[in-house]
């Protein structure tokens, strides 16, 4: 598999290409609008063809890129159904992998952050990758105060779904605001400071009551703008 993780500072968002060396099919996870020229220069540089845009939920804090790339690459749209989002190809759901040649993205429905979040299971011969969105961050985890998000119900997909996965899985986020770039489930399970260790639902819920979290600068922007796929925003 070609794989590379790329990074947009302004929401310290990851973006994740995945790749069939055979097929040169591509996929991308979550890009970004404003980082679109550099996904399509990174795929004309590895000579792949994108085949999907894959949301893992309808982001607050970014545009998404979806549909500035499919007006440039032709590639299908693949977001969760529970979304809501107008103008997508293919909806995403449990149970229904994403394939672009050898590559299968496997789609774990884990609620909690957002009512339609999923998370991507990859297999290849070197092991299990997991792209857990906003659901799992490392030592951390996406808020659950918006977009219908619930405490109690991240928890349990969190450990009910993700944590299920082998401990030698790679963890990969959709943000990390200071630059670390993958954990696994081992890692995760035994140090999360809100949903590792020995934590209830009880104290998880209290944890993130007390947040208290500024709105996303872009929220009034972005949610609009994903719930077309973002489309509209293609300066
Ligand atoms: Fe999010």
């Amino acid at each position: 598999m070609i794989f590379r993780q790329l990074f947009e500072p302004t929401a310290s968002a990851y973006t994740y290409l995945l790749a069939c060396e055979d097929t040169r099919e591509a996929l991308l996870i979550d890009p970004v609008s404003e980082m679109v020229d550099r996904d399509l220069a990174l795929l004309d540089e590895l000579g792949l063809t994108l085949k999907y845009t894959v949301e893992t939920h309808l982001h607050a804090d970014h545009v998404t890129g979806a549909s500035r790339l499919r007006e440039k690459t032709g590639a299908k749209v693949a977001l969760p159904e529970a979304s809501g989002a107008a103008g997508a190809d293919l909806a995403v759901r449990e149970g229904e992998p994403i394939v672009a040649g050898t590559l299968r993205l496997e789609p774990l429905h884990v609620p909690g952050h957002t009512d339609d979040h999923h998370a991507y299971v990859v297999r290849t011969a070197d092991g299990l990758r997991v792209f857990t969105g906003d659901a799992l961050m490392i030592d951390g985890c996406g808020r659950t105060d918006f977009q219908n998000g619930d405490a109690a119900t991240l928890y349990r997909s969190v450990h009910d779904k993700i944590f299920t996965l082998p401990d030698e899985t790679l963890v990969y986020p959709g943000h990390d605001y200071q630059q670390r770039r993958v954990s696994s489930i081992g890692q995760e399970k035994a140090r999360n400071p809100r949903l590792g260790g020995r934590k209830t639902v009880e104290e998880f819920v209290a944890i993130m009551a007390e947040l208290n979290l500024p709105r996303p600068r872009k929220m009034d922007i972005a949610v609009p703008a994903n719930r077309q796929c973002g489309a509209g925003m293609l300066a």
